[in-house]
């Protein structure tokens, strides 16, 4: 039984119908398995069968017919219920392994596996299980990094005005080196976490540190508006709210800017507008990023508190792939400018992708061909060292936030 039938009936007809449908899905199991099939109840909906009989190289075969047989209705209490049954299997010849532990875990992970996916069954695979337990282990350790300042940082990437080439913003991205498995990719973290706790503790700690970020540039002199990325998940929690407008009082006006990406956006519009107006009501730059990889669609885009949009790095590869799709890029940032947005093109990576930019004539310009990301000491030292923004002080940068 899915697990929405479950919560669902739950919810219209009470306990008693969760304990109807186990009783029932457990005669249904018991009814469709093969012959001499050992069932146990493993947890809340999962049944663990070890299985006789049945050889590595018949498995596929037998657990199309297994899937087949348990896709038949399960009557409760009346009504026909089509059961979606979801199979982690493991053979105990393929692993050699006669540890029943392994085993039940093994067929677990795999089953982790197969959730949220469209497949029936799947089997164990090693590189997978490597991976879930690397995230396990990942997040079970990410509280305690957040407390480290060693593990947990950020690194600043500038972003420069095309028409000036000052650098006028700089883009917050988190770095985990973990003790033992080294770095590990913001992006992959963010994709474990996104949807639990651990995301908003993150969060609160990435602002943390950009507000020590925008002390340590105002110390020199140096306001570049910070950008950090939030999860769309953020906008939900009042304490990152909270967090938010105590970074725009700890920082200049106008100097924070929250990037929330185009694929979070269409998940749930209509709330995420809600939480987009909640932060530039209190004064903060909104950044679309890695527009393109979504809808593309700018129409929807009229319809939200944004300021700008940030390019995402494809346009260029495309380029760069068919020189055709430059009209394309040109043709988006003309409109995104027209409709009032700051248009910013990621991953400009070398000269050729900046010879590009004079093209697409985007607002700013971001990537590796301009700078890296790095630490903020590096930051300091890479903003003075520049000569023409040397000659801009502390009214040039706020002159530019100004402006955009
Ligand atoms: P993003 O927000 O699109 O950030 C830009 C990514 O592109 C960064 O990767 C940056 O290092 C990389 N990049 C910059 N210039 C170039 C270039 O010229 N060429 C190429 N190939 N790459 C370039 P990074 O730091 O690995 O971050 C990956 C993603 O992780 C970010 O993509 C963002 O979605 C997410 N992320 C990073 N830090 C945070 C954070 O503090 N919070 C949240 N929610 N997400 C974060
Ligand atoms: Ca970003
Ligand atoms: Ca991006």
């Amino acid at each position: 039984m899915n697990d929405y039938t479950l919560q669902a009936g739950e919810a219209v007809q009470g306990s008693n119908f969760v304990k109807t449908c186990i009783v029932e899905s457990v005669a249904h199991l018991i009814n469709k398995c093969p012959d001499k099939t050992l069932l146990y109840s493993h947890s809340k909906n999962v049944y663990l069968a070890i299985v006789k009989d049945i050889h590595y190289e018949n498995d596929i075969m037998a657990l199309k017919q297994l899937i087949k047989q348990l896709k038949s209705p399960i009557n409760i209490n009346g009504v026909e219920y089509l059961p979606c049954p979801k199979i982690g299997f493991v053979s105990r010849y393929i692993e050699g392994n006669e540890n029943a532990k392994e085993l039940i875990r093994f067929a677990t992970s795999a089953l982790i596996q197969i959730r949220g996916t469209r497949h029936p069954y799947i089997a164990y695979n090693e590189k997978e299980d490597n991976l879930l337990q690397k995230k396990f282990k990942l997040m079970s350790d990410l509280p305690r990094a957040l407390k480290n300042s060693e593990e947990i940082r950020l690194y600043f990437q500038p972003i420069i005005d095309s028409k000036s080439e000052q650098c006028i913003e700089l883009e917050c991205l988190l770095r985990w080196k973990h003790p033992e498995l080294g770095n590990i990719s913001p992006f992959s973290i963010i994709s474990w976490i996104e949807e639990t706790p651990l995301m908003q503790d993150l969060t609160l700690r990435v602002i943390d540190l950009a507000i020590e970020a925008a002390q340590v540039l105002s110390t020199e002199n140096m306001f570049p508006k910070i950008a950090v990325n939030l999860s769309c998940y953020d906008l939900y929690f009042d304490k990152i709210h909270d967090k938010l407008k105590l970074a725009t009082l700890a920082m200049s006006s106008g100097q924070l800017i929250a990037e929330i990406t185009e694929t979070a956006l269409i998940k749930d519009l209509d709330t995420i507008a809600i939480g987009l107006k909640n932060l530039r009501d209190l004064g903060i730059n909104i950044h679309i990023d890695d527009f393109g990889v979504g809808q593309s669609s700018l129409s929807y885009l009229t319809k939200l508190p944004a300021h700008s949009i940030k390019l995402d790095q494809s346009f260029l590869r495309q380029i760069e792939a068919d020189p055709a799709n430059l009209k394309i890029s040109a043709g988006i940032t003309t409109i995104a400018k027209e409709l009032g947005f700051d248009v910013i093109i990621e991953g400009v990576e070398c000269a050729k992708d900046y010879q590009i930019t004079q093209y697409i004539q985007p607002s700013c310009i971001q990537g590796y061909h301009i700078a890296k990301p790095m630490p903020i000491s590096k930051v300091v030292h890479w903003l003075k060292c520049n000569q023409f923004k040397q000659e801009k002080d502390v009214k040039g940068y706020l002159t530019m936030t100004t402006i955009i």
